[in-house]
């Protein structure tokens, strides 16, 4: 098999699936994962509750972890897979302004923290680079500006700038240029 593992469709019909999905909804053919485990490198059956060979809890979290560290890539994991985040580490946390997400957060040693936003039958996880539960504004502004604008962080920023050509435009209409050419008296 050739099959570009970032893919991860299925291996019967090609039906793009979440990570972990169990069984394919196009097809119906059972799909099996084989996780890797981050810390002895041995395969797993499934993200259940602990490694086999070495112990560590929640692998399959763990393992979508260090994937998003290493590619940065907003990954999509089924929820049926998994453990509900609260049991791996994570705290909930409100996402959004208007809230209207489940959201849960992890920070890493290695600085930057686990971002998943829970919907009806799978996670979106993807690498924070910038901690929310540090600093929500900044967040807000690195990775969401339509909530920032709603917070008014970006209206401020439209109204300066308008100002700014406003004051350009009476300049220019009152002939206040900065530019005196000289040498004309
Ligand atoms: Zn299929
Ligand atoms: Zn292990």
């Amino acid at each position: 098999m050739t099959a570009d593992k970032s893919k991860r469709n299925c291996p019967r019909c090609d039906e793009r699936l979440y990570y972990l999905q169990p069984s394919c909804p196009s097809c119906e053919s059972s799909v099996r994962w084989n996780i890797r485990c981050v810390r002895c490198g041995d395969w797993l059956e499934d993200g259940g509750d602990a490694c086999s060979s070495c112990g560590l809890e929640q692998p399959g979290w763990r393992a979508i972890e260090h994937a998003l560290s290493t590619t940065g890539e907003t990954i999509r994991v089924a929820k049926d897979a998994l453990d509900r985040p609260m049991k791996a580490g994570y705290y909930r946390h409100v996402g959004s302004v208007k809230g209207q997400w489940a959201d849960y957060r992890r920070p890493l040693k290695g600085g930057g923290e686990i971002h998943v936003r829970s919907y009806g039958d799978h996670y979106e996880v993807h690498l924070d680079s910038v901690g929310a539960l540090d600093s929500p504004g900044k967040h807000a502004v690195w990775y969401a500006p339509r909530v920032a604008a709603d917070g008014g962080i970006q209206v401020i920023e439209t109204v300066t700038k308008a100002l700014s050509y406003s004051n350009r435009v009476v300049n220019r209409v009152l002939g206040k240029s900065e530019k005196q050419s000289p040498g004309r008296d």
